[in-house]
């Protein structure tokens, strides 16, 4: 998976904004590269331990890529979300696993109270868990 070096700035610099909540986002792109990330509103009853998407916010976002393909443009489309750990690494937690589902991205930042040394990984779901992913910076 290819990924903008700006996606991964941009989910850093939210991650740190939003601490000590978890943050999170939509990963815009043509299914082989992340070419954009949309911040979000984490509207979980619990946001320093939990994040859950915005909806209205995500079908805002799939409106958007509709309402922007060209007739010669590739197709973007929400291809994943990303969150953020405030005090752990960007493994995925149990409850991430069981959030996930099949095809989309996943990508976690953490920890967050570490500042420079924070971590950014990628994951897929496959056979009930979700398996690294590797992002290619461009
Ligand atoms: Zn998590």
């Amino acid at each position: 998976m290819r990924i903008r070096r700006a996606v991964l700035d941009a989910i850093r610099a939210h991650a740190l904004r939003d601490s000590p909540r978890e943050c999170c986002g939509l990963l815009i792109g043509t299914g082989s590269e992340v070419v954009e990330a949309v911040a979000t509103t984490n509207v979980a009853a619990d946001p320093l331990r939990r994040f859950d998407v915005s909806p209205v916010e995500h079908l805002a976002a799939i409106r958007r890529c509709r309402a922007g393909r060209g007739a010669d443009q590739p197709v973007a489309a929400v291809m994943g979300v990303y969150h953020s750990h405030l005090h752990g690494g960007p493994e995925p937690s149990p409850t991430d696993v069981e959030q996930a589902f099949e095809e989309f991205l996943y990508v976690i930042a953490g920890p967050v109270d570490v500042g420079e040394a924070m971590e950014v990984r990628g994951y897929r779901l496959r056979a009930g868990r979700l398996e690294p992913a590797e992002l290619v910076v461009f």
